[in-house]
């Protein structure tokens, strides 16, 4: 910050909490900006785009504000704010220039971790009366799947290993163009055919099949699905695609039909557990995990029991756990049956331990199993520890008497000795074979056996 001319705030605003962060951090950035001239500062993201102006009026050592469309716009408005003009913008784009984002710094290219998300959509037109997502981010739009296969491509060329593909309803993707290419085609016969390749939108699991045959990809993630948009060839896929990693984050929200239906998510608690038998059978080993969000407005404890219920029947190797925060313009605000915050602090932690307990579990399974790592780094937990992910999406933190430890982003083997609620503790024991292929599921065994396989293999 010594050093820095120009800082911009990232904001989120999914939650009372995060949005409040933001007024503080702007506080004490007042007095950085006296310390010295020709300093600029800037706000980004879904508070901006709530807010806008407004955040002008309301900080005077805020010098441009730009919302969630308008990044494109940073280098013309902070050029602006160094003349001394103030400004925000914060108007919707429709088009697909929104996805055609200036390239990155040459230091930044190639993540050090091997990793990289991928923007296949983005806004969100489904409207859960909670969520504040569909007004600070726009209508939702899918990006052409020629311009994702490209980037993805170049990505792994400069040496990524990780591909996550990125969307708020990522498996929601091409929808819209694909009714709307239907309603045409039924308009006037052969015009589907005729659709220009940047209008056309293939399936989402259309588009991971053709992103997982890229040489030299060694893992594929998506994030977030919703529960209503997996079909028969996306369950498929985590039989048949082999970089897919055996992971979904799956948000759930809450375990009572009576409360998702409150949630206007458009699903039961009955079709969630359907959809996660199917998943199983087709990916027996696969680790899901959740959102939940308690004390929404009418929770009776009749219906958290029901979360409870489903949380342990699933049994989830971890979630994120929210206590329900009013968003300004969503419909939850005018339900009634408001929840206590004592009663919502008892149920969040009343899950948080259920979880707790149900990710030792799984973690505890795993001990004795040798993992595929992508390193990431020095391990939080300091020591001379290394830390990384396995396919799974657990956190590794292994140790190495090695000389030269592997380098962040490269594949190796670690045997697990130790399991907490936290993270995985191995020992390295080797590197994987680039030429390997990834590691193969034998389909219709036990979980146990599969293990047992993937360690003998
Ligand atoms: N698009 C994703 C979720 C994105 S928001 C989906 O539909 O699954 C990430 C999570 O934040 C949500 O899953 C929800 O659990 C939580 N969240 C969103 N709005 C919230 C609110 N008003 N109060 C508490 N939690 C909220
Ligand atoms: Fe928010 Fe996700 Fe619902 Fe969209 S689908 S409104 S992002 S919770």
């Amino acid at each position: 910050m010594d050093d820095a001319d120009l800082l911009i705030l990232n904001t989120c605003s999914i939650r009372d909490k995060a949005e409040h962060r933001l007024y503080s951090e702007l506080g004490k950035l007042r007095e950085w900006k006296a310390l010295a001239r020709g300093r600029a500062v800037g706000v980004a993201g879904c508070v901006a785009q709530q807010q806008g102006d407004a955040l002008l009026r309301r900080f005077p050592q805020l010098d441009f504000v730009y919302g969630t469309h308008n990044l494109r716009r940073v280098p013309e408005m902070a050029a602006a704010a160094f003349r001394g003009v103030r400004d925000s913008q914060t108007e919707e784009s429709r088009s697909q220039e929104r996805f055609d984002l200036p390239s990155r710094h040459p230091s930044l290219e190639g993540d050090p971790a091997g990793r990289a998300f991928v923007t296949v959509m983005e806004g969100c037109d489904m409207f859960c009366s909670f969520c504040i997502v569909p007004s600070t981010r726009g209508r939702e739009i899918s990006r052409a799947g020629a311009e994702i296969v490209a980037e993805s491509r170049n990505l792994v060329a400069s040496g990524i290993r990780e591909l996550t593909l990125l969307g708020q309803t990522v498996n929601a993707y091409g929808r819209h163009d694909r009714r709307r290419a239907d309603a045409r085609a039924e308009r006037e016969a052969g015009a589907a055919l005729a659709l220009a390749p940047e209008d056309s939108r293939e399936s989402f699991a259309g588009l991971l099949a053709r992103i997982a045959k890229i040489p030299g990809l060694a893992r594929l993630r998506y994030i977030s699905p919703h529960p209503i948009f997996f079909d028969e060839d996306l369950i498929r896929a985590h039989a048949e695609l082999e970089v897919l990693c055996p992971h979904i984050h799956l948000p759930l929200q809450s375990g009572s039909s009576r409360t998702l239906e409150r949630m206007r998510r458009r699903h039961t608690a009955g079709e969630y557990r359907q959809l996660v038998e199917r998943l199983r059978e087709s990916r027996p080993d696969l680790a899901i995990t959740t959102d939940l969000i308690v004390g929404f407005p009418g929770e009776t404890d009749a219906d958290f029991a029901e979360t409870l219920a489903l949380v342990r029947e699933v049994s989830f190797t971890d979630s994120f756990i929210f206590k329900y925060s009013p968003r300004p313009g969503t419909a939850a605000r005018s339900l009634d049956g408001e929840v206590s915050d004592a009663v919502a602090q008892a149920r969040l932690e009343e899950l948080q331990d259920l979880q707790r307990s149900l990710t030792l579990q799984a973690h505890r399974a795993r001990v004795g199993e040798v993992a595929e790592i992508l390193v990431e780094g020095p391990s939080r937990r300091g020591g001379a520890q290394l830390s990384g992910r396995d396919p799974f999406h657990r956190i590794v933190n292994f140790s190495t008497e090695a000389e030269s430890p592997p380098a962040p982003g490269s594949l190796i083997r670690v045997e697990i000795v130790d399991a907490t609620p936290h993270s995985l503790i191995g020992v390295w024991s080797g590197a994987v074979d680039d030429d390997r292929p990834p590691r193969i599921v034998k389909m219709g065994a036990s979980i146990a056996d599969e293990r047992r396989a993937v360690i003998s293999s």
